[in-house]
């Protein structure tokens, strides 16, 4: 199927997108890698009366690491992040999840800020960005403002987002010793994205046992959510495997857990809590130095 007619713009600034933006803003869509906007605009689902194409600007694929954060463009590959030396050494949580994206072809196309903008239920940078406490710049004509990511995600396929707004960046705090992450996901084996993807990020005390922890989920609702009451019950705890059992029953509650045909409720409920267990003790062990 072929999309509707739309207009095409190849955006030569930040400020060119702005100024478009603000102009066509209930009929103008951003294209990235086009992983995600392409498939809904042959479908229909999406008719945009313009196109503005933001691959020509560089300074949306930079990468910076600082002494507290990291920044990285929205532009940014998923292969850039599977494979940057520098994304290896101050958040490798990232590598793991980009390696994990599609295929190849996608991680070769598909964009950081795209995945993030399009807030599949079903990708897997959300839970990596919930667990590692990112924050969100987004930019407009009005200027500048950076999104916590616990307010980011706001429903199936929605975010905080406002329409004349562009992704510019994802903010990433650096983090310290007696760190673990670990990110573990049960793959359709069709398309590669996350029936069910868990990303954990914890700190450790001296005892070995659990200082801080967040934990993002992706596939399981309509949107990445952080089963907050999981954290609380593993707080303060050596991640052993009683506490931790115990711990992960309430991980969908609340939850509207989805349904279809790559697996009912209870199948994916049971999914999520087996992978949160994986995960933290994988994060625990590697927090640990094991
Ligand atoms: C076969 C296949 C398998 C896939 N498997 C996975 C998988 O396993 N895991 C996974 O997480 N994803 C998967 N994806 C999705 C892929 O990661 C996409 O690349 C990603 O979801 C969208 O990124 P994009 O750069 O292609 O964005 P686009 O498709 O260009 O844009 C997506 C949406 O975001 C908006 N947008 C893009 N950039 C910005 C910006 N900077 N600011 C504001 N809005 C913006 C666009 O307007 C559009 O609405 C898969 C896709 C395909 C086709």
């Amino acid at each position: 199927m072929y999309p509707a007619p739309f207009d095409y713009h190849r955006a030569t600034s930040v400020d060119d997108v702005l100024t478009l933006l603000a102009e066509h803003t209930d009929t103008a869509k951003l294209l990235a890698g086009g992983h995600s906007l392409l498939p809904v605009m042959k479908l229909r689902l999406a008719q945009p009366e313009l196109l503005i194409d933001i691959n020509d600007l560089d300074e949306l694929r930079n990468i910076s690491v600082e002494a507290d954060h990291i920044t990285i463009g929205a532009m940014v590959t998923h292969h850039t992040l599977a494979t940057n030396p520098e994304i290896a050494s101050a958040v490798s949580l990232l590598v793991e999840i980009a390696h994990v994206v599609g295929d190849q072809q996608v991680r070769n196309l598909g964009t950081i800020g795209g995945a993030l903008a399009h807030a599949d239920p079903a990708a897997d940078y959300p839970a990596g960005m919930l667990a590692l406490d990112a924050s969100i710049v987004a930019m407009s004509a009005n200027g500048e403002r950076a999104i916590p990511i616990d307010e980011f995600f706001t429903g199936f396929l929605t975010t905080a987002l406002e329409p004349a707004e562009l992704l510019t960046a994802i903010r990433i705090p650096r983090t310290g010793d007696s760190f673990g992450a670990a990110y573990e996901k049960l793959a359709n084996p069709a398309s590669g994205y996350a029936t069910v993807g868990i990303a954990v990020a914890l700190t450790t005390d001296t005892a070995g046992e659990i200082d801080s922890i967040r934990i993002g989920v992706t596939g399981t609702g309509a949107s990445a959510y952080r089963p907050t009451s999981v954290e609380e019950a593993l707080i303060g705890s050596a991640g052993d495997n009683a506490t931790l059992k115990a711990a992960v029953r309430t991980a969908t509650d609340g939850i509207d857990v989805m349904e279809d045909k790559h697996g009912p409720a209870d199948y994916r409920a049971r999914v999520t809590q087996n992978l949160i267990r994986r995960a933290v003790f994988r994060a625990l062990a590697s927090a640990n130095g094991a």
